[in-house]
């Protein structure tokens, strides 16, 4: 890759004896909103785990390859240590703390304790989603499904991450928040943070992307301009649901 960002190179994961990615090789350059397509079990938390090193969590392992960011090897490190570096996951199903506050989860998101960091953070998430700051000491269980994703989202960037992995985040959501939260992501990206998106909605995906890639039975078969790839009837067809 010649500019900075986040370089995937030949990623190969299983589990176990189940095999969920093949040499997969991608780049999210710095800025840009670059999204996965893919069916079921296509393989795309896998990608996203195998970034954040989650991947052990759930019984995965990388057996090949390897992932950067600005050249410096991610794939050695503690996920924590990957937060660190600057790259944050958003997990599917949203996963918020739902007995402790609002307030709570995105203060656990913060790196590092509190500090001018974290109020700035703080600062910036609230701006972004007036209504975290509204409910700031309700617990997060009592949110409705869209809220909670925002709270998801809210709490990764309490990291100040550079490039955010989100995971099927308009996942269950009705048509009005999907689009809501498609719109936070395109200001998140506005104010500097690169995203990697994964999502089953490709409509949405690809209007969001700059670039798009599409992941079949673990590999990359496609990859290109999103603007491209909405257009190509394979992608149409199989993604847009267009006959
Ligand atoms: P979905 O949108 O349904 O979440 P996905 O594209 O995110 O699909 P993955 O969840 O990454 O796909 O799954 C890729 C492959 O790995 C599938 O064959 C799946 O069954 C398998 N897999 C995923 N998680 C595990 C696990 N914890 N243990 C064993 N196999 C798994």
């Amino acid at each position: 890759m010649s500019g900075a960002g986040l370089a995937v190179q030949g990623l190969s994961v299983g589990y176990g004896p189940v095999r969920a990615l093949r040499r997969v090789s991608l780049e999210v350059p710095e800025g840009a909103v670059v999204t996965v397509l893919g069916g079921n079990g296509a393989g795309k938390s896998t990608l996203l785990r195998a970034i954040s090193r989650t991947l052990s969590f759930h019984g995965g392992a990388v057996t090949e390859g390897t992932v950067a960011l600005d050249g410096r090897r991610l794939d050695t490190l503690a996920p924590d240590r990957v937060v660190a570096a600057g790259v944050c996951q958003v997990p599917e199903g949203r996963q918020v703390f739902a007995r402790m506050t609002v307030a709570d989860n995105l203060r656990a998101g913060a790196l590092g304790g509190g500090g001018p960091g974290r109020a700035q953070a703080l600062d910036r998430v609230h701006a972004l989603f007036p209504v975290l700051a509204e409910r700031a000491n309700q617990r997060a269980g009592l949110l409705s499904g869209g809220e909670q994703q925002m709270l998801a989202v809210a709490r990764a960037l309490m990291a100040a991450p550079r490039v955010l992995l989100l995971d099927e985040p308009s996942l269950g959501l009705a048509p009005l928040m999907a689009r809501r939260i498609a719109d936070t992501v395109r200001e998140i990206n506005a104010q500097g943070t690169s995203v990697l998106l994964v999502e089953q909605n490709a409509a949405l995906a690809l209007r969001l992307a700059t670039h798009a890639y599409v992941l079949e039975v673990g590999e990359i078969t496609l990859s290109g301009p999103a603007g491209e790839l909405a257009a190509s009837d394979e992608v149409r067809r199989r993604y847009l649901g267009v006959v």
